[in-house]
């Protein structure tokens, strides 16, 4: 029996660090102020703006006009794809973007949504361990491309692109490299020069901080349209009176995130190491989906042969263990998740899959206790499952 809740879904999202909380506090009553107004209370949020931009700039390897701040990471998704394509549309310099098989939705819809101005898509593949091959890249650049877009690290499998080596190739033909790096905060090196990218979203909670809040980064003359009209905010890339306390939050889960950063990934990779080697072990059947080691510190993403991983969350959830399936923003559906098949995962295997995302607060201890509980909980939904009766026999060893 577990008595407090184990939660194993950092990758859908993280609680606010309380630090974080405290600097966010003075800014919802204490200091109002529209960083816009003239007086003094503007002067003080707007110095409190000015502050977080340099904290992310600081982090990213950035210029301060380089960091647009966002209402989270699906808008910095979105401005990115869109405001580049269409802006280089406007330019003349084509029509034809590029991104992967296994990106976020807010990335793959944004995409897609753009077809009706005019514009076609080449979606890369990735291989079985989840990469994109950067000899596909190379292949799919033509004259006309205006952008391409690929994700640092994945939020479903955890598996880590060559971003770098990518970015290289996008800056040979001069053509506009985002990605998605919102998985990648807090775990990894983000650092814009390093990672050749010309256009970079992030997301504060994700790391510890408030939801709501985001940012993008976008090299300097990177052509780009605003997608929300209005006030001059943002130096016009970005129009609306900006979310003060949610920004302060932001750049300060993102100092606490830098600063942990060595320890984090330490912790996590251990966590995770642990609860895969276990699951292996114990239970036969399963399998890792995803690169074992170019993969994000905290994620294990698992396929329970013969069961449903919806099924398994509800088990996990009734003793108090919290884990995804696919990806949050498509819990309750049973379609097979799009990156599990892009791996060559069949429907039924891609069902099949659990999420666990550690992080921060989870302890060794916890993960023993998810070790403990598995394997019934794999037993039982195999029993009742058609599928398992006709393979019993390989899995004979869990009926016992
Ligand atoms: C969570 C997530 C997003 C969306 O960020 P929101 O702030 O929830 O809009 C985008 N991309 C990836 C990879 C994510 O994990």
């Amino acid at each position: 029996m577990t008595n407090r809740t184990i939660y194993l879904d950092h990758a859908a999202t993280t609680a606010l660090d309380p630090r974080v909380l405290e600097a966010m506090l003075p800014y919802f009553t204490q200091q109002p102020g529209n960083p816009s107004s003239i007086h003094h209370p503007g002067r003080t949020a707007l110095q409190a703006l000015d502050d977080a931009r340099e904290v992310v700039a600081l982090a990213l390897g950035a210029k301060l006009r380089e960091v647009i701040f966002t209402g989270g990471g699906s808008e910095a998704n979105n401005l990115a794809i869109k405001g580049v394509a269409l802006a280089q549309q406007q330019r003349g310099r084509g029509n034809h973007i590029i991104t992967s098989a296994i990106e976020h939705h807010a990335v793959l819809h944004a995409v897609e949504y753009l077809a009706q101005f005019g514009f076609t898509a080449t979606i890369l593949p990735v291989d079985a361990h989840g990469f994109v091959r950067p000899a596909d890249l190379r292949a799919a650049l033509r004259a006309d491309t205006v952008l391409v877009s690929v994700m640092y690290a994945n939020n479903e499998i955890g598996v880590i692109q060559p971003v770098a080596e990518l970015g290289a190739i996008c800056r040979e033909h001069g053509v506009p490299f985002h990605t998605d790096a919102v998985q990648a905060l807090g775990s990894l090196p983000v650092n814009v020069q390093d990672l050749n990218v010309d256009l970079l979203s992030l997301t504060a909670h994700k790391f510890y901080g408030p939801k709501g809040v985001g940012a993008l980064y976008v090299r300097r003359g990177t052509p780009l349209l605003p997608q929300l009209n209005g006030g001059g905010q943002e130096r016009r890339r970005r129009a609306g009176t900006e979310n003060v306390p949610g920004i302060v939050g932001l750049a300060a889960a993102l100092s606490l995130a830098e600063e942990q950063r060595d320890w984090y990934a330490t912790h996590c990779t251990a966590l995770r190491e642990h609860l895969i080697d276990g699951i292996l072990e114990r239970i036969p059947g399963t399998r890792l989906n995803g690169d074992r080691a170019q993969r994000l510190p905290n994620n294990a993403n698992l396929a329970f042969d013969y069961i449903e991983g919806e099924s398994m969350l509800l088990l996990l959830d009734q003793q108090g263990i919290c884990a995804g399936s696919g990806s949050a923003c498509t819990s309750g559906s049973l379609d097979p998740s799009h990156v599990l098949t892009a791996l060559g995962r069949t429907p039924e295997e891609a069902i099949s899959s659990v999420r666990f995302t550690v992080g921060k607060a989870v302890t060794h201890a916890d993960i023993d206790q998810v070790l403990e509980l598995v394997p019934g909980m794999v037993a039982r939904l195999r029993a009742v499952s058609p599928l398992s009766q006709e393979h019993a026999a390989t899995l004979s060893a869990v009926e016992t």
